[in-house]
């Protein structure tokens, strides 16, 4: 495996990878990798011939009063766990690199941005946009593996490529779960041992919401109010937002007709977790 922090070195290294007839695959990560991380690269070993893990805190998706100094940077962690992983190159470019002097270029999708996690984070969805437009564009990678625990980033990004006619495909990876349901994420570590307990009501209000939808419920509200109701009974937890929207439009539903994602931002303490289920 190579660790690569240059654009040159990087795509000296596709075309090599393209001279053997190779597929290229591309998992983009801001670091600090876990298990979920891990089953992208897994997904992407399994369908491509030669994979790309980028690691990159991307500044340009972080808000002014966001936590990008206290991100969890772990490269050396990161490379050792990719090169287990049988990845073939990780590229951890220096933000110079990717954003050098006079740039300013910038892709942004309307519409899914609009709302949630856009709504409260501005600007966050066009840095996103925007770098996994240069990874792609890099690496001319044949798919890209993003998880379903961003719900709205896939779905921004899915929207990104269609539109835009972006020459790969998108790979949907299902949410990776702790033992005791919590959703893995690089940002659980600056969670307090009693956060971290609190925390776990997040998947245990959307097993709620699963049993009601299972049980024959397709009223949005009750099963919103099921979740809030859940969630409230831990006083540290501190709603940002639940909602029931359509899978698609991420517009909020009134009757479930065949399937629908329940999306919550809760905070514990000065940390902020998004969770999500899709129902159907
Ligand atoms: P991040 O490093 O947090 O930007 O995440 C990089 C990619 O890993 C994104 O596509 C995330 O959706 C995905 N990811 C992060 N956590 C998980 C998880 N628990 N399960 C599945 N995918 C995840």
């Amino acid at each position: 495996m190579k660790l690569l922090h240059t654009i040159k070195e990087v795509r000296e290294q596709i075309s090599i990878a393209r001279s053997e007839g190779k597929s290229i695959g591309l998992v983009p990560t801001m670091g600090a990798l876990h298990e979920g991380h891990l089953t992208l690269v897994r997904d992407a070993k399994n369908e491509c011939d030669f994979v790309v893990v980028s690691v990159f805190v991307n500044p340009t998706q972080f808000g002014p009063s966001e936590d990008f100094n206290k991100y969890p940077r772990t490269l050396d962690a990161d490379a050792q766990k990719c090169s287990e992983a049988g990845v073939d190159i990780v590229f951890a470019p220096a933000a110079e690199e990717m954003y050098p002097e006079g740039f300013n270029s910038w892709v942004e999708v309307n519409g899914p941005t609009d709302v949630l996690e856009g709504e409260r984070r501005p600007g966050h969805f066009r840095g996103v946009t925007t770098v996994c437009t240069k990874l792609f564009n890099i690496t001319t990678a044949d798919r890209s593996y993003f998880g379903q625990k961003d719900y709205q980033q896939l779905k921004v990004i899915q929207k990104m490529v269609r539109d835009l006619n972006m020459p790969l495909e998108i790979r949907p990876v299902e949410i990776v779960r702790e033992s005791d349901g919590l959703a893995k994420s690089s940002r659980n570590i600056y969670l307090s041992g009693s956060e971290r307990k609190a925390a776990l009501v997040l998947s245990k209000s959307l097993a709620k919401a699963k049993s009601a939808f299972d049980a024959g419920e397709r009223k949005a509200q009750v099963i919103k109010a099921l979740v809030e109701d859940t969630i409230k009974s831990e006083p540290i937890a501190d709603i940002d937002y639940v909602t029931v929207v359509d899978p698609e439009t991420l517009l909020p539903l009134d009757n479930i007709s065949k399937s629908a994602v329940v999306l919550l931002a809760v905070r514990f303490g000065t940390t902020r977790l998004i969770d999500n289920l899709i129902l159907g």
